[in-house]
């Protein structure tokens, strides 16, 4: 009978042991390591997001609402990026302070992903004189060749951090592309039936790469950052033609107080559509969920009424 009991009590350690030994390898299982992802701009958060699914925690860097020109990252934010495995910039004309938050990174592990690269960038439009010489137009994902080689540069990346899942990785980042290539032939096909083809808009110049790829003229009341008033000058020029040309639609842009757009409305009896450059989103838009794509097909229609195409 002792011997009975002793075995029933190994029996039953074992079997606690192995229980245990399950659980805790069944929470592991539960916890696999997500990739870790800091973006600093909306279109970046929505690439990584559909390229890392359910594999990857990506955030975005900027406050809902925020406008990024003039962002500056807190210590905290900093914090934030040293304990990605991944992050990701648009580039140092988008991020000018992204090149010393890198240079002071602790963590070596981390990798740094400047989408810019192998991109196809136009020189900025030299509006204001706070521009300084040789600067680029940091809007590049409005050029959707631009935004596919963004995607290229991202999942690069996570193919390095997480070799296990870089066929998984590779296949989000196809899809991501051939959508990029579906709007593109729509922007294309849309486009090339306006009848007006002069975009006026009353903010900053982020809409360059998308006018010069669809051929459309572009005239926009301030430089490539919105924190530069424009001068009386460049109002009236735009104004001026606006009467010149009968323009019925001038363009606003999202996340700062349209007053320009609707000063300029106001003289010349334009009516007023939104053209989203899709830089970040209100916190309406996040809990809404809208994606990089929404915003892009909600432009093109606002396009479509304000230049008068088919
Ligand atoms: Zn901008």
């Amino acid at each position: 009978m002792r011997f009975k009991h002793l075995v029933i009590l190994f029996v039953l350690v074992f079997l606690v042991g192995d229980f245990s030994a399950c659980a805790k390898h069944g929470r592991e299982r539960a916890e696999v390591k997500k990739l870790k992802v800091m973006t600093t701009l909306f279109p970046l958060y929505d690439m990584a997001k559909n390229i890392g699914a359910d594999k990857a925690e990506v955030s975005l860097l900027l406050p809902p609402g925020v406008e990024p020109h003039s962002f500056e990252p807190k210590p905290g934010d900093i914090v934030k990026i040293n304990e990605a495995d991944v992050f990701v910039y648009t580039g140092k004309f988008m991020e000018p302070w992204a090149e010393d938050v890198i240079k002071g990174i602790v963590n070596k592990n981390l990798i740094v992903v400047d989408t810019s690269s192998g991109t196809k960038m136009i020189p900025a439009v030299f509006h204001d004189a706070d521009e300084p010489l040789g600067s680029f137009d940091p809007h590049i994902w409005l050029d959707f060749d631009n935004a596919k080689i963004m995607v290229r540069n991202i999942v690069q990346a996570f193919k390095l951090k997480d070799s296990a899942n870089k066929e998984f990785y590779e296949k989000k980042a196809n899809d991501y592309i051939n959508k990029l290539t579906e709007l593109d032939s729509l922007y294309r096909t849309t486009l090339a039936t306006c009848r007006d083809r002069e975009i006026i808009y009353g903010g900053h110049y982020a809409f360059g790469y998308l006018a010069k790829r669809y051929g459309l003229r572009y005239l926009a009341a301030q430089g490539v950052a919105p924190d530069a008033e424009p001068t009386a000058n460049d109002l009236v020029k735009l104004i001026e033609q606006i009467k010149k040309y009968k323009i019925k639609y001038i363009f606003y842009e999202e996340l700062t107080s349209p007053k320009i757009a609707e000063a300029i409305a106001g003289e010349t009896n334009a009516k007023m559509l939104l053209l989203n450059a899709a830089h970040n989103l209100s916190r309406d838009q996040i809990n809404q969920g809208v994606s990089f794509f929404d915003i892009l097909e909600k432009d093109l229609d606002n396009l479509r009424v304000g230049l008068a195409c088919k």
